[in-house]
């Protein structure tokens, strides 16, 4: 079986074509997806950047404006885009959602059953892990959010192996058309525990359903209902701890709690040993060292996961 083109377009070893979708990254927290046509141009405070030269490069090369500033372009993988889309709700972040993929037992084929789509950002990364033979049905309430994030799906090439559908699933559960056909499901609702036995009739057997929800309350009503017909309830929080990474002096470093250091080679930098007036030869001439230290604005809190495997009835 040959794979599907959305699943050649998850993979990223080729150049830049025009009609594609890059993400142009400036800084790690400064990127934003652009899609590539011919006769246009993206200007920013490095300058006039030609769509025209980005075609052919192959992704992840450097490009240059008329300043001689430069940026770069990365393909659309779907950790970047969780971090480049237009959030029009909440979303996943990587950390929940890499967890979310390895406990849910997520490979290639799998049937995936979601809700709500929301923003996509999750669905994304389920799209991924499906592909190329499997298939992600995501389901949203909310038409205009269903219409978006079907807009995206095509963008990121990723339509073929996501379907959105719009439906109530706390009040009228998944299709019965999934019947027994789900590997896994993924809830991110507002009261998951109403959607809970519907879930359990689209499992196939040793299905495993995650819920995401931001409130223990929440969590606790989950698995009241999850006693009856599920087992191996687990809840997660993931915190996850970023790290800045910054190049100091040993002269002018008087140390600070809970960092760690790693001294590096630098290659020669007349621009760094040259005397000014706020930095004499003394300092220039200490080995600069390389500071590891916890982000002071790591992202705390998300959610709890809960994980629960479908009761065998034999
Ligand atoms: N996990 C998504 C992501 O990573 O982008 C974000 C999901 S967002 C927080 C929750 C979504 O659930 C919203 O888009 C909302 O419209 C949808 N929703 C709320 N109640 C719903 C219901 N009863 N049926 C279907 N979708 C619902």
């Amino acid at each position: 079986m040959l794979p599907t083109d959305s699943a050649k377009r998850l993979s990223f070893k080729r150049n830049v074509s025009d009609g594609d979708l890059v993400i142009v990254y400036e800084r790690h927290d400064n990127m934003k997806a652009v899609k590539v046509c011919e006769s246009a141009v993206l200007q920013n405070r490095f300058g006039v950047f030609k769509h025209s030269d980005w075609i052919g490069k192959p992704f992840g090369s450097k490009v240059f404006s008329n300043k001689g500033g430069f940026v770069y372009l990365l393909a659309p993988t779907p950790e970047l885009w969780t971090l480049v889309l237009s959030h029009r709700t909440q979303i996943l972040y990587i950390a929940d959602i890499s967890f979310v993929i390895m406990y849910l037992e997520i490979v290639p084929g799998c049937l995936v059953l979601e809700s709500g789509t929301g923003s996509g950002s999750l669905c994304t990364s389920l799209a991924r892990a499906v592909a190329p033979f499997g298939h992600v049905y995501t389901f949203d309430f909310h038409e205009q959010r269903a219409a978006s994030a079907r807009e995206d799906f095509e963008r990121t090439g990723l339509s073929s192996l996501v379907t959105v559908g719009v439906r109530d699933i706390q009040g009228q559960g998944f299709p019965t058309e999934f019947t027994g056909k789900a590997d896994s499901v993924f809830l991110d609702l507002p009261q998951p525990w109403l959607a809970i036995p519907s879930v359990g009739k689209m499992l196939k057997q040793d299905g495993i359903l995650c819920s995401f929800s931001p409130c223990i309350e929440q969590v606790q009503r989950s698995c009241e209902t999850l006693t009856s017909n599920f087992t191996d309830i687990r809840t997660f929080e993931v915190l996850l701890r970023t790290y800045e990474v910054r190049e100091v002096k040993m002269n002018s470093f008087q140390g600070y709690e809970g960092c760690c250091s790693i001294t590096i080679e630098f290659p020669p930098c007349k621009r760094r040993h040259r005397p000014t007036e706020e930095s004499d030869e003394l300092k220039d001439s200490s080995p600069p060292v390389v500071m590891a230290r916890p982000s002071s604005e790591a992202r705390g809190h998300t959610g709890y996961l809960t994980f629960a495997r479908l009761k065998c009835l034999a």
